[in-house]
């Protein structure tokens, strides 16, 4: 999905497709568990080695540790580790997964940023949070997954306050104003100091892609389904 990270050694990462059945977080549907595990196990990793986000849409980004592993973490929608092995794991379905590796510290980190989480700021406290892990922000290479774009984002009035101050992804047609989320997630990381050239975009919508992907908005009639994205650094 992104060339850049092809450079990192012992990086596994990627975002499941509808294929893969329902494998949201919190999940009111009792069969994303099982649908997890068969999803996880497909790829040949243990489910006990994941930690996953319980998303509520905001911008804490936990740090992750080792008797963490096998737990889904309350009220976060970011993760960061350094811990070797421990895979993180974030869902969505329109939300874009952002992922995130320093492979100078070996450091990793995964956000869930939808339009709410860019908006009050989880990409710049998921760099923050790496930097605390003691990431450079000019090393740190970001990979930006499947999500809703500008194609079909298309927002109404009672949410145009929120963008006051991303006019460049504001665009306006004929049909009604949309928001092109990933340029403001890339605006977010070069203020944050990541350098342009180690930002990747998987540019995949996930409205759009009907056969590939579940969409919120798309499928709002139905039950709430998502993807799973995942990463870790093997040892
Ligand atoms: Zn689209």
């Amino acid at each position: 999905m992104f060339s850049i990270f092809n450079s990192v050694s012992n990086v596994r990462y990627g975002f499941s497709t509808r294929h893969d059945g329902n494998l949201r977080i919190p999940s009111s549907e009792s069969d994303t568990e099982a649908n997890r595990k068969r999803y996880i196990e497909s790829l040949g990793l243990d489910p006990m080695r994941f930690v996953a986000a319980n998303l509520v849409h905001g911008t804490h980004v936990h740090i992750a540790r080792e008797e963490e592993a096998g737990s889904i973490i309350p009220e976060c929608d970011g993760l960061v580790t350094r811990v070797p092995n421990l895979i993180l794991s974030v869902t969505g379905a329109d939300c874009f997964p952002v992922y995130a590796i320093d492979p100078v510290e070996r450091v990793i980190g995964m956000a869930h940023a939808g339009w709410r989480g860019i908006t009050s700021g989880i990409i710049p406290e998921l760099i923050v949070q790496m930097n605390g892990l003691g990431s450079e922000p000019a090393d740190i290479l970001v990979g930006i997954g499947p999500g809703i774009r500008a194609c079909h984002f298309e927002i109404h009035e009672d949410i145009f306050s929120h963008f006051e101050g991303h006019g460049e992804a504001v665009i306006e047609r004929e049909k009604g104003m949309f928001v092109d989320l990933p340029a403001i997630i890339k605006t977010q990381l070069k203020e944050g100091g990541i350098t342009p050239e180690h930002i990747s975009d998987s540019e995949e919508c996930t409205y759009h892609l009907e056969d590939k992907y579940f969409s919120r908005r798309r499928d709002q009639a139905g039950p709430l389904q998502a993807m799973m994205a995942y990463i870790l650094l093997e040892k």
